[in-house]
């Protein structure tokens, strides 16, 4: 599979502060890739770098094989950053026409065919002031979609769709995947990004943290939680002192290993049975609160 984005050691410095650090990124043909990171953690800026938007303090962008600022990397590629802007006194089809007339091979039938994809058919005559802020984003994803592009770039797409909106969205988004078309996506809704991206990364302060498939993240982080008679805990504790290992409020140990099956192993070998040994795998919301020290305000956990 080809690499559609590649950073290296990509930058940004206003004054003294670098808000995108050395940042390596790697999104292959055909992923939904999600940039999922809190406020100011450099996600609109690197976008804004890799469409040319803003010009790197260091380091490389290279779109679709072809190193920036060569024009013809970003030929195939439609963007949707920060909030749509259209003209409010135009329909939401006169905007597209008026777009696709500045544009290279694109007719009335393009404009048709986003509209629909989009679910907007019925309201593309409205004028845009009219529309509420999901349908505006709707509008921008379908003048990003107009070119057909190979690579489509949206930042926070999802601000202000409604659940169906979201659920159209999600599915509009494995189509496109699924014909080819690769995705780089920003989020705060990280519900949205397990369900629907093939691989994440976190950035943090301008420095990616964490990369891999959503699932991957929380196994990686998973825990045994082990529950033994009164009589038997400290022994337990003393057997599985190879892991980092604590006794949670209700007196289970908590074992700092993915494997339920080496904890299974270390106690039976010793004689102590245990009546519960479970994996247990903190939810995406979880891992990314974790990665970004924010402390999480829930504590609803995925059992694996
Ligand atoms: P959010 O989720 O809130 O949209 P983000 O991850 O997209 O955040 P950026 O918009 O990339 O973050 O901003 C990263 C940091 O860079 C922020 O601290 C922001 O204030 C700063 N920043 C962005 N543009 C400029 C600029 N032109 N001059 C100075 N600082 C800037």
């Amino acid at each position: 599979m080809s690499n559609v984005v590649e950073c290296r050691d990509l930058t940004k410095t206003y004054g003294s502060i670098s808000v995108v650090d050395g940042l390596d990124l790697t999104v292959r043909a055909g992923q939904v890739f999600g940039f999922v990171g809190p406020n100011g953690a450099g996600k609109t800026t690197t976008m804004r770098m890799l469409v040319g938007l803003v010009h790197p303090t260091r380091g490389q962008i290279t779109l679709n094989g072809r190193p920036l600022p060569d024009p013809e990397g970003l030929d195939r590629v439609g963007v949707m950053i920060e909030e749509p802007s259209f003209y409010g006194f135009m329909s939401g089809r006169t905007n597209l026409e008026t777009l696709a007339r500045c544009g290279r091979r694109l007719t009335a039938a393009a404009v048709d065919d986003v509209l629909d994809r989009v679910a907007l058919t019925d309201t593309a005559d409205r004028k845009v002031k009219t529309y509420s802020q999901g349908m505006r984003q709707r509008l921008g994803l379908a003048a990003a979609l107009m070119r057909r592009p190979d690579l489509l770039i949206l930042d926070e797409p999802t601000n202000g769709m409604d659940p169906a909106g979201l659920r159209d969205f999600r599915t509009l988004l494995r189509e496109l995947a699924a014909s080819g078309t690769t995705v780089l996506l920003s989020s705060h809704l990280l519900s949205e990004v397990e369900h629907v991206c093939d691989e994440v990364a976190v950035p943090n302060e301008g420095r990616l943290v964490e990369q891999g498939r959503p699932s991957e993240l929380s196994t990686a982080r998973a825990q045994v939680h082990v529950t033994v008679a009164a009589d038997d805990r400290a022994l337990a504790q003393q057997l599985l002192a190879d892991w980092p290992v604590r006794v949670d409020d209700g007196g289970d140990l908590i074992v700092d290993v993915t494997d339920g099956r080496l904890v299974n192993q270390r106690l039976g070998t010793a004689g102590v049975w245990a009546a519960r040994i479970e994996a247990v795998r903190p939810s995406l919301e979880e891992v990314f609160l974790d990665l970004t020290s924010i402390q999480p305000c829930v504590s609803e956990r995925a059992i694996g």
